[in-house]
C-alpha cells in the first residue's frame, strides 16, 4: 500500500494511519537534461552536473537521447556535497516524436521503431523501462503537439508525464487548436488514471542563456522522501509524493488528517524569482501575490483562496484534488506573468486500489 493509498484509506474513514504524516524533507531535482553527447547541446556530463550541484539540488538525471549516461562513468564536482547524487537515466526517443525518460534504469534501453500507433509506443517505453527496473516519465506531451489525451489513456503503468517542460518550442499553454498540458492532466485524471504531474528543464545550453535557448533552472521538482538515492526517490515520484514547480516554493503541500494542506515558502519563491533562468507565464493584468486554487473533476476550481496558506477538507472533492499555487507578478512590458507550484492530485474514489 502506498502513501496516497493510505491516505485516501483515511480520507474514507476506514482508518487513520499516522504513516500519512509526511516529514518535510524536500529534495529537489530535475528529471531531464542533455549534453554534447547529443549532440546539440553546449556542455559535457560534467558541467551540467556541477551547474546543477552548485545551485542547490539534490538529484540530476543526465537523460541523454537513446544514450545510457552511467553515473559512475562522470566525474563529479571537486566539491561534492554529501546530498547530491546523479540518478541513472535516459530519454527514449521513439518515433513520432514520442520521448520518455527512463528514469533509475541499470542499463541502455532501446525503443522499438516499427510501432506505428502513438499508444503502442509510449507502452513500449513504459515495459522497457519496467523491465529495466525504472519508472517512465512520458515527455513534452506539447512539443509539436505530438501527444494526445487518447494517446496516453490506453497506456498501462504509467503514472508520470511531464507537465511542464522548459525548453522554448515546447508549447505547455497551448493554443488556440490545443489544449495545455495542464487541461490534457485533468482530462485523464477524469477519466480514471493515476498520473502525476513532473516540470523539468529539458536543458541543453550552460553557456548560452537567454530565452531564446533550453537553459537549466525552470522547471523542478520537491520529492518527499525518507532518503536520498536513486530507487527512494523514483518509488516516491511514482507513487505522487512530491510537487512540481517553475518558480513558487513550498513549505507544505500533504494530505493529512483529511485535509489537503499548503503553505509557501514566501523567502524562499522570492529568492528564486530573482533567477534570470526563469520563464513566466504571461497573463492579464493580475493583482500581484500568491493564489491557491484546489482543481477536481473536470479541471473545475473547487476553492480559491488569495494568501500563502489554505487548507482543503478531502470530503468535499469528488474523485480527486489537486492544488495549484500561483504567484503573479508586473511583467515590465505590461500585463502581469505568472509562476507555479503544482501540487499532486489526491484521489477520493477507489482508482488507487485496483
Ligand atoms: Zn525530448
Ligand atoms: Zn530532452
Amino acid at each position: 500500500m502506498n502513501l496516497l493509498q493510505k491516505c485516501s484509506l483515511a480520507v474514507l474513514g476506514f482508518v487513520l494511519l499516522q504513516g500519512c504524516a509526511t516529514k518535510t524533507v524536500w529534495y529537489r531535482g530535475n528529471t531531464h537534461a542533455h549534453t554534447v553527447i547529443c549532440g546539440h547541446a553546449d556542455s559535457p556530463p560534467e558541467v551540467v552536473t556541477q551547474w546543477y550541484h552548485d545551485r542547490g539540488y539534490h538529484f540530476l538525471i543526465l537523460s541523454e537521447h537513446n544514450h545510457f549516461i552511467d553515473p559512475d562513468s562522470v566525474a563529479m564536482p571537486q566539491n561534492l556535497r554529501d546530498d547530491f547524487i546523479l540518478i541513472p537515466g535516459e530519454e527514449i526517443s521513439g518515433p513520432k516524436v514520442v520521448h520518455s525518460t527512463a528514469m533509475n534504469i541499470e542499463k541502455l534501453v532501446m525503443p522499438d521503431k516499427s510501432l506505428d500507433e502513438k499508444s503502442h509506443i509510449i507502452q513500449n517505453h513504459v515495459d522497457i523501462t519496467t523491465e529495466a527496473k525504472g519508472k517512465s516519465i512520458l515527455n513534452h506531451p506539447n512539443y509539436r503537439y505530438a501527444i494526445s489525451e487518447e494517446d496516453v489513456l490506453p497506456v498501462h503503468g504509467l503514472n508520470m508525464f511531464e507537465l511542464y517542460n522548459g525548453h522554448p518550442l515546447v508549447a505547455n499553454s497551448g493554443d488556440e487548436e490545443h489544449i495545455s498540458t495542464e487541461e490534457l492532466w485533468d482530462n485523464l485524471l477524469t477519466r480514471g488514471m493515476q498520473i502525476y504531474g513532473v516540470s523539468s528543464d529539458d536543458a541543453h545550453y550552460f553557456v548560452t542563456i537567454d530565452s531564446a535557448h533550453s537553459n537549466p533552472g525552470r522547471g523542478w521538482v520537491m520529492v518527499n522522501s525518507n532518503e536520498l538515492s536513486g530507487h527512494a526517490i523514483t518509488q516516491a515520484m511514482n507513487q505522487g509524493s512530491f510537487y512540481a514547480s517553475n518558480g513558487v516554493m513550498l513549505k507544505t503541500c500533504s494530505a493529512i488528517k483529511g485535509k489537503y494542506s499548503v503553505q509557501v515558502d514566501v523567502e524562499q519563491t522570492l529568492g528564486e524569482l530573482m533567477s534570470p533562468e526563469l520563464r513566466g507565464k504571461r497573463v492579464k493584468a493580475t493583482k500581484p501575490g500568491f493564489r491557491i486554487e484546489y482543481i477536481g473533476q473536470n479541471g473545475h476550481v473547487l476553492a480559491t483562496i488569495e494568501g500563502t496558506h489554505a487548507d482543503y477538507p478531502l470530503k468535499r472533492a469528488s474523485h480527486y484534488v489537486r492544488p495549484r499555487i500561483s504567484y503573479f507578478r508586473d511583467h515590465p512590458t505590461g500585463g502581469s506573468e505568472a509562476f507555479f507550484a503544482w501540487g499532486q492530485p489526491v484521489f477520493t474514489d477507489e482508482r488507487l486500489s485496483e
